[in-house]
C-alpha cells in the first residue's frame, strides 16, 4: 500500500526511478552501545544514498523473530534473538540505484574477521555474533524489512538538494 500511494506516474519521474531500490539497514545493539551510530550512518550518507527513515528503537522479541524467521532452525538463532533485543537498535531505510548490493559491500562479510578492511564490519567488528550492522540481502527483502520495521508515517519521501550532483 505504501508504494502504490507514493509512486507518481509521470514519464520523466518513472525514468528517474529506474533501478532505484530500497534497503533496510540496522545498527545492532553492539553498534549503538559502542558509540558507532554516527560512524556507520556517515558511511551510507557519504556514499550518496538517500535516507528515508531513521529511528532508535527497542526491538520486541516477536519482531526480531519475524525479521530472522529464515534462520529459526540455526543453532545460533536463540542467541541471535537475545542479541538483537538486548538494547536499542537504529533502524534505517535507504534508497538509491543498486542500494541493496552496494550496502552489502559497504557492510562486508558476515564474519568480521573475513570482512575486507574498509568495510564497516572489516573496520569495526571482530565476531559474527557481534557484527554491528544488518543490511537486506535482496530488493524483495528490502521492501519486506522496511514494511516490517517502519510505519508509513515514519518514512519521508524527499529530494535532497544534492540530487543533481549525484546522478546525471
Ligand atoms: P548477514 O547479516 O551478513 O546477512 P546472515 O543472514 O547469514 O548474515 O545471518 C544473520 C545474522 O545472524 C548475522 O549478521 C549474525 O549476526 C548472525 N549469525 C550468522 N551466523 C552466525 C553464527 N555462526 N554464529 C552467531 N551468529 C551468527
Amino acid at each position: 500500500a505504501r508504494r502504490t500511494k507514493t509512486r507518481i506516474f509521470l514519464p520523466h519521474l518513472v525514468a528517474a526511478m529506474e533501478g532505484v531500490e530500497e534497503t533496510y539497514i540496522m545498527i545492532k545493539p553492539d553498534g549503538v552501545q559502542r558509540g558507532l551510530v554516527g560512524e556507520i550512518i556517515s558511511r551510507f550518507e557519504k556514499k550518496g544514498f538517500l535516507l528515508k527513515g531513521l529511528k532508535l528503537f527497542q526491538c520486541p522479541k516477536e519482531l526480531a523473530e519475524e525479521h530472522y524467521k529464515d534462520l529459526k532452525d540455526k543453532s545460533f538463532y536463540p542467541k541471535l534473538i537475545d542479541y538483537i533485543t538486548s538494547g536499542p537498535v537504529v533502524c534505517m531505510a535507504w534508497e538509491g540505484v543498486g542500494v541493496v548490493a552496494s550496502s552489502r559491500k559497504l557492510i562486508g562479510a558476515t564474519n568480521p574477521l573475513q570482512a575486507e578492511p574498509g568495510t564497516i564490519r572489516g573496520d569495526l567488528a571482530v565476531q559474527t555474533g557481534r557484527n554491528v550492522v544488518h543490511g537486506s540481502d535482496s530488493p524483495e527483502n528490502g521492501h519486506r524489512e522496511i514494511d516490517l520495521w517502519f510505519k508509513e508515517g515514519e518514512l519521508c519521501h524527499w529530494v535532497p538538494a544534492q540530487a543533481p550532483w549525484l546522478r546525471e
